[in-house]
């Protein structure tokens, strides 16, 4: 079975998808793959190089992020051809992933699950985290310390978690629960999904 994973940010998507892990699922961490295939030598490379030009590579040869970032926030166009690009190479290195694990339970951790139509078709299940916007917050800026305006921006961008939850085929509310009982819960979604015992 294939789980998509996705939550906002601070909501606890990485603490559930540990939890899958440790239960014996196989985690695909699409975020990892897109971060990879844009280093120095990543197979995007070449293709970036040739569609933006030399203004977008660092001088290690990987992707000037900042650059990249500058150029897709002023031209929908630009984050068009980026994802064109990064799409297919993120889905073939997911196969690649998913076929080396095949006949565990594969959990894709997807933050744009809900945002992107062609996720929902690659999974079996929807698996949705979800707090409230306050603890997201709060949570964040004691794990990065970030300010709660800076979180709060980066909430906004993301999906509301109204469509998150239409997407989804279980919401997990990692809301004033310790985490012992965000593991009995997710254990036991697992025992429901699979008919199986976690170990
Ligand atoms: P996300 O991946 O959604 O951004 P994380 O899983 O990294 O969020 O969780 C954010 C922070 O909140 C982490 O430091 C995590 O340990 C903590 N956390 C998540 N869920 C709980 C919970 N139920 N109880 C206590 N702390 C939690």
């Amino acid at each position: 079975m294939r789980i998509g994973l996705t939550g906002g940010i601070g909501s606890g998507k990485s603490t559930v998808a540990s939890i899958l892990v440790s239960a014996g699922a196989t985690l695909i961490d699409t975020d990892a793959i897109a971060r990879a295939i844009a280093q120095p030598h990543g197979a995007a490379m070449p293709a970036i190089e040739a569609e933006f030009g030399p203004a977008v590579i660092a001088a290690d040869g990987g992707l000037d992020r900042a650059r990249m970032r500058d150029l897709v926030f002023a031209d929908t166009g630009a984050r068009k051809r980026l994802e064109a690009i990064l799409h297919p190479l993120i889905s073939a290195e997911c196969e690649g992933q998913a076929s080396a694990a095949a006949g565990q339970l594969i959990v894709f951790d997807v933050p744009l699950l809900v945002e992107s139509k062609r996720w929902r078709a690659l999974v079996d299940r929807v698996l949705v985290v979800d707090a409230t916007e306050e603890t997201q917050v709060q949570r964040v800026v004691a794990r990065s310390g970030w300010t709660p305006e800076a979180v709060r921006a980066v909430i906004a961008q993301q999906a509301d978690p109204a469509q998150r939850r239409a997407a989804a085929d279980a919401v997990i509310f990692n809301e004033k629960m310790s985490l012992a009982e965000l593991s009995a819960d997710v254990r036991n979604l697992w025992e429901r999904w699979t008919g199986a015992g976690t170990r």
